[in-house]
């Protein structure tokens, strides 16, 4: 695939201001992570992600400046500079404390993207507590399933979600605490409900952080499930020295940015990105309650001049569908840096933002368990469409063999595995320390994916281990096959499986859906296959293509393609917590 898209050449002497990462080569080769934790103020070896995202932005120069530019579900908008984030989040640990949550204790949040879920999170960090935000839309099963693997022993949600927790917490021992940010709508509170607004009410808004180290728990994610069961992937308080790096060298991250991440905190992209790097920088940025809408989105980098936008394939895909003119028709020019996460972003992504944005899409590549993003695009460094770009400074990443050996060779296929001991590495899977133990081999984390190395050092997607498909001796990457299948214009989105058979072992099989207005015909079913032989090759095409009216997605928006194939198989469909339910 390198070699059907022209690599996008960067010239750093036309952005206003010069890149923080001038130089790859240079920083790799001087990279000293003792360097960043410097950078922050971690007083006695003491590191606490409150500190670092609020407190020590609250009392200098940056006291006033805005850290969040809030917008409702209906366009009303909210703004809180450092230090108001500073009261608010004090305030938000004494109201936690009053109500006997201490060091340690497992706080889960289910809420909405309103301001107070941020306070009452930075709350949680601040007293020690292990901070584990869920996706809003969960029901009450994955609700369950999580906060009883986990001992949950708080739950801070909303007057609208409360019943979706009433259906389970008395199946969940550890459960003693429900908090019901209660400030926004109208609540009738039950006798066992504690109320927010009567918390914060009587609490002080000056709070002692907690002695926190480096080691110590600070956010739970539950990973996307996109394989299987969602693993509860611990993190600590030293994560925010990746997040603090990744911001500045990968984000790019200015003084007078105003940045946009998409993710929901229910994701690990919305905690990591969507509060700590950001914050941990100084930086502005803008939180929407609304869900995705190509207008609204939109009009929201218009209406607050965005200049740094983070996103996923996903989104990119639906605002691909709704098409380039639409992105035309508003005034995007606030914009200086697009990137993107989540799952492999295809080429035809990437220069589709030229044509939308005059921006190409950076892509980069991370993983729940990584806690912040390892491979990556950076500002000053040419795109190769297709490639996730090349490792961060601090990190080993390679291609590795079954004996753990270092692929050298470009674009030998193998296991994309990580020196273990970056800062944002996680510490276990909550109560499942055996799992965690076997992603660790061979002086290797095993990230589960397959990828290639160029010539060049540039890494390329090509699936997850359960997803390449064995075809008659030849192993197919099914993003390569969804690559090319949505180049073709009527297709909107592609998911490819392999499907077992007596004679190949597997054949490839496509699911696809179609752009607004267009049909399946013959015809277009034709030159479908056509386009994929021509592209692809007869060995690799897919033999069987599908037109379905959606393909399963996570809630952060990855294509299941554990499901379509147990849909096909007619096998039980396993863990279905994280679907995306419309
Ligand atoms: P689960 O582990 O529960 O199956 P998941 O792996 O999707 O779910 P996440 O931690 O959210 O959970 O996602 C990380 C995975 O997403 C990566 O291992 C990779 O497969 C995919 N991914 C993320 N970013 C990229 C990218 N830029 N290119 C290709 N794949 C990506
Ligand atoms: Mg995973």
């Amino acid at each position: 695939m390198a070699t059907d898209y022209a690599e996008i050449a960067k010239d750093v002497s036309a952005l206003k201001a010069p890149p923080n990462l001038a130089d790859y080569a240079d920083l790799r080769s001087s990279w000293n992570w003792d360097e960043i934790w410097a950078e922050l103020d971690t007083p006695d070896g003491l590191v606490n992600q409150g500190h670092e995202c609020i407190d020590r932005h609250a009392t200098g120069a940056r006291a006033n400046k805005l850290a969040m530019i809030w917008q409702s579900q209906d366009l009303a908008v909210e703004e809180y500079t450092f230090a108001d984030l500073k009261r608010e989040t004090d305030r938000a640990a004494n109201a936690l404390r009053s109500v006997g949550i201490e060091k340690g204790d497992r706080v889960f949040f289910l809420s909405d993207r309103i301001p107070e879920l941020y306070f009452a999170f930075f709350g949680a960090l601040k007293l020690g507590a292990l901070a584990a935000p869920l996706f809003s839309a969960f029901g009450p099963e994955p609700i369950a399933e999580r906060v009883g693997r986990a001992d949950g022993k708080a739950m801070v949600t909303t007057p609208k979600l409360l019943s979706k927790v009433d259906a389970i917490r008395d199946d969940l021992p550890s459960l003693e605490t429900v908090i019901i940010m209660d400030g926004r709508e109208e609540h009738e509170l039950a006798d066992r409900d504690i109320s927010w607004s009567a918390l914060i009410a009587d609490a002080s808004d000056d709070f002692e952080i907690e002695k926190t180290g480096s080691e110590d728990w600070s956010v739970m994610h539950f990973t996307s499930g996109t394989t299987g069961l969602p693993k509860g992937a611990a993190h600590v308080h030293n994560t925010v020295v990746s997040h603090y790096a990744t911001g500045k060298y990968v984000m790019d991250f200015q003084e007078e940015d105003i940045y946009w991440c998409t993710a929901d905190p229910g994701w690990v992209t919305g905690t990591s990105y969507g509060m700590f790097a950001p914050w941990s920088n100084g930086v502005t940025q803008v939180i929407d309650e609304g869900g995705f809408g190509a207008r609204r989105w939109y009009e929201t980098i218009t209406r607050f001049k965005v200049t740094v936008w983070y996103t996923a394939p996903t989104a990119i895909r639906l605002l691909m569908r709704s098409g380039a003119d639409t992105a035309r028709e508003h005034d995007l020019s606030s914009l200086r840096y697009v990137m993107s996460v989540g799952e492999p972003l295809n080429p035809e992504g990437v220069v589709w933002g030229l044509d939308a944005f005059d921006l190409p899409i950076h892509d980069n590549w991370w993983q729940t368990e990584t806690g912040a993003i390892m491979i990556a695009n950076y500002p000053s460094m040419p795109i190769r469409p297709g490639s996730m770009g090349r490792p961060f400074p601090g990190i080993h990443a390679a291609i590795i063999d079954d004996e753990g050996n270092e692929m050298t060779e470009p674009m030998a296929e193998g296991q994309l595995a990580v020196r273990p001991g970056w800062p944002s590495m996680f510490r276990t899977y909550w109560n499942d320390q055996e799992r965690y133990d076997s992603r660790f081999q061979m002086g290797w984390y095993l990230t589960g994916d397959k990828a290639k190395r160029d010539a060049d050092g540039y890494f390329w997607f090509v699936g997850r281990d359960d997803d390449v498909i064995n075809t008659a001796g030849h192993l197919v990457s099914p993003f390569e096959v969804e690559s090319a299948l949505i180049e073709h214009e009527a297709v909107a989105e592609a998911g490819v499986i392999g499907k077992p058979d007596d004679l190949a072992m597997e054949v490839v099989k496509a699911f696809v859906t179609l752009n607004e207005g267009r049909e399946e015909t013959r015809e277009l079913m034709r030159d479908l296959n056509r386009h994929c032989r021509e592209r692809l090759g007869p060995a690799v095409a897919p033999r069987e293509i599908q037109v379905i009216e959606i393909l399963p997605k996570t809630r952060s928006g990855k294509i299941m393609r554990r499901l379509l194939k147990a849909r096909e198989l007619g096998l039980p469909e396993g863990d279905t917590s994280t679907l995306e339910d419309d």
